[in-house]
């Protein structure tokens, strides 16, 4: 079975974040998910005049790594993404790699009371969706899939967890195709 591996940088949100939401995400890819410990140095990936962390360059890090199998770089900092002011994840199309933030998926960013339990369905779509651009997926025009696109938060939150039966076979034929 892959391997998925979980790789935590400036992540602050609550411990067993991550071995939570790996058990979350093996099921959808049949992937076995492991949280890779000790902090990875991402100080070359951080834009100090934004504040935020560049998509490319983490992937690029993160595909730096000995670890074989998928790589899900997990984070509470902010991201961007070139043209994009911000983003809240971004993968390899067809590759190893994904990053996905937590940073605009917390309520309280929105001026509203938190919602832990929101913030971690929100960073399970997300991980998924990033996931799903690892195996080929583009985005899909089904509002209910998990890769229909979403640039915010309540975007997020009108889609549900799954593929659509379209985007899952595509998934499954990958993984055929091994
Ligand atoms: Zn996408
Ligand atoms: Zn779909």
């Amino acid at each position: 079975m892959t391997a998925l591996w979980l790789v935590p940088f400036e992540l602050h949100d609550p411990p067993g974040l991550l071995p939570w939401l790996g058990h979350r995400l093996e099921p959808t890819f049949r992937v076995q998910a492991r949280v890779l410990e000790g902090p990875l140095d991402v100080a070359a990936c951080l834009d100090k005049r934004r504040g935020q962390y560049d998509t490319r360059a983490l992937l690029t890090r993160l595909l730096e790594l000995p670890e074989q199998g998928l790589i899900l770089g997990v984070t509470s900092a902010d991201l961007f993404l070139s043209i994009f002011t911000f983003v809240i994840g971004e993968a390899c199309l067809g590759g190893r790699a994904a990053v996905v933030s937590t940073y605009r998926l917390h309520e309280e960013r929105y001026g509203l009371p938190p919602d832990p339990d929101r913030m971690r369905d929100r960073l399970v779509k997300e991980a998924v969706h990033e996931l799903g651009h690892c195996h080929g997926l583009v985005h899909c025009g089904d509002s209910r899939c998990v890769m229909h696109a979403s640039s915010a938060a309540e975007d997020v939150d009108l889609k549900g967890y799954e593929l659509c039966s379209t985007c899952h076979r595509s998934v499954a034929n990958a993984r055929g195709r091994g």
